[in-house]
């Protein structure tokens, strides 16, 4: 049974959906105290929020048994991801349950701008008719720039062309081909900067898009161009802004966000062609509880099927795409147990070549698969998915992958060569239509093994009594051979043979099968 906490006043649909799970304990803590939270969350295994509970490095200390953080929304602000990163936490958030929200949100903000109500509004409240102060445009004709055309800005796209506007958009992300029977216009920034009447920005805040309208892109609009930001205060320079509505290159603009929040003090708000909400685009009942449901869904497929969806620290795959490919994880998984069984020493490289129809799967998650199995065996439970490839780089282990879409002599082919500080070794392997996995090369030496259970990997010089005497330490030793493969160099060569037995191996057998001649290394493998 899996105890998860759900903080911040989450909407009681997601509590229902964690409790029909049947497997988890739902706590609901709407508000909770820090230091009491603290004392309590080492038996949480995971937590959801919305954005009061500061999830940091401290709490996570605390939270032994944490093992993912849901945030019922989108903003992960309050929590620390790279703390999360490195406890092997995984965090998601459920973006997609707002997204009709938002958008309506942004319409109404469009209709407010167009039409000055607010102004007109507070005046009216105020006991004044302005009649004529108050004259608006109309939005039926006019060119709307959308700036990211992800979930939010399509919507708005789409919901502002049937008002009758003509919608271009700039995304450098999307493939036209995706837009052909939407009839949106994808866009250059300088176009939206220069023909649009209105413009929305819908991208998130990053190095890139922080400022991305600011006095230069300003300056290239048409005068009396209108802006809105309800997206992530920032992406629309405020003080830029300011500037551009007091001399009126701006007629006005609309934001639900802004760089500091809760904010009442932007000298924005002096300014009567400015209009504002406190953001509140995902703000509306059905939005909470769609968050709310879609967060604990998830929370609870990832602690009950280890189905990974929404994550942010997490190489992202497509649904279905594990369960698709699982042999491929599987055999990533056998092979990276394999050789990490083989090699001693320090590990210092780790080159990954993915070939054939293995190489269309997200190779970002095949490698995570790849390290944690190859750390494991070393830190236990301190490595999983989340973090195996910040754990590897963080021991300085150099992580290389090569990506072979043709197939070359297999139709998939994973290839894993492992350098340590004292010697390297390389395993090849493949699944055939059987789905089976199997080691088809061990350092330059053809074979065929499916790798299970318990086996023993040998060097020697292949001379005659080599494998008699194996046969007669194991036989002694009550170890029953279930199958062994043998490859060699050259007649008289190195050699190699990997034997799978029936019963695990202990030292002291190993210590015998060292000590017949030409025997060069024996070691114990486990997959
Ligand atoms: P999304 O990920 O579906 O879409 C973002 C789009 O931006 C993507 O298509 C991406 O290709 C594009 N993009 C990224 N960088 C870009 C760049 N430099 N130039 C142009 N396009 C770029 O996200 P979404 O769910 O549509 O959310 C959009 C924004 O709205 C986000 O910032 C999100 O945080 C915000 N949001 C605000 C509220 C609110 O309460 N006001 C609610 C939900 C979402």
């Amino acid at each position: 049974m899996f105890t998860v906490f759900l903080l911040d006043g989450i909407d009681p649909a997601g509590v229902e959906v964690i409790r029909r799970s049947g497997s988890i304990e739902p706590m609901v803590h709407d508000k909770i105290s820090r230091d009491k939270l603290l004392g309590i969350i080492g038996g949480a295994d995971g937590i959801i929020v919305r954005s009061s509970t500061t999830v940091d490095r401290e709490l996570m200390q605390q939270a032994k048994q944490l093992k993912v953080i849901g945030r019922a929304g989108v903003g992960v602000d309050n929590v620390d991801l790279d703390a999360a990163t490195e406890y092997g936490i995984l965090v998601m958030n459920s973006p997609g349950g707002s997204t009709t929200t938002t958008a309506e949100h942004t319409v109404a903000m469009l209709f407010a701008l167009a039409r000055n109500i607010p102004q007109a509004y507070r005046t009216l409240k105020s006991r004044q008719w302005e009649k004529s102060k108050f004259k608006g445009v109309e939005l039926a004709g006019k060119i709307l720039g959308v700036v990211g055309l992800g979930r939010i800005g399509s919507e708005v796209a789409r919901k502002c062309q049937a008002m009758g506007m003509n919608v271009i958009a700039y995304d450098p992300y999307i493939n036209p081909d995706a837009l052909l029977s939407s009839g949106l216009e994808l866009v250059s920034i300088e176009r939206v900067f220069e023909e649009a009447d209105f413009i929305t920005v819908h991208v998130p805040l990053t190095d890139v898009t922080r400022s991305l309208i600011n006095k230069n892109s300003m300056a290239r609009m048409k005068n009396g161009v209108r802006i809105l930001n309800c997206a992530r205060g920032g992406i629309v320079n405020e003080q830029d802004l300011y500037d551009a509505l007091k001399s009126g290159k701006v007629a006005g603009a609309a934001f639900d966000v802004f760089e500091v929040e809760p904010n009442t003090e932007t000298p924005l708000l002096d300014l009567d062609n400015f209009i504002a909400t406190p953001h509140l685009g995902a703000s509306t009942v059905e939005a909470q509880r769609k968050v709310s449901e879609d967060i604990c869904r998830q929370v609870s497929d990832y602690l009950l099927k280890n189905t990974v969806d929404g994550a942010l620290n997490f190489p992202r795959l497509e649904a279905g795409t594990v369960e698709r490919y699982q042999h491929f994880v599987d055999l990533a998984t056998r092979l990276a147990a394999f050789i990490a069984q083989i090699c001693d020493g320090r590990m210092q490289t780790v080159s990954i070549r993915y070939s054939g129809e293995v190489s269309e799967m997200n190779l970002n998650y095949l490698t995570s698969v790849i390290l944690r199995s190859l750390l494991v065996p070393v830190l236990r439970e301190g490595v999983n998915l989340v973090n195996a490839m910040h754990v590897a780089k963080q021991r300085g282990i150099k992580v290389q992958e090569t990506r072979v879409p043709a197939p070359e002599n297999f139709t998939n082919l994973i290839v894993i060569e492992l350098k340590t500080d004292v010697e390297s070794h390389r395993v090849s392997g493949t699944v055939f239509t059987d789905k089976l996995p199997r080691i088809v090369d061990v350092d330059g030496y053809p074979l065929e093994v499916v790798p299970r259970g318990h086996m023993i990997f040998f060097t020697n010089n292949d001379q005659p009594g080599v494998i008699g005497g194996i046969g007669t330490v194991l036989g002694k030793c009550n170890v029953n051979i279930a199958g062994m493969h043998l490859g060699r160099e050259h007649e008289g060569g190195r050699a190699l043979a990997l034997l799978l037995v029936d019963n695990p191996v202990g030292k002291d057998v190993i210590e015998q099968l060292r000590q017949i001649p030409n025997i060069l290394s024996a070691k114990v493998v486990h997959v």
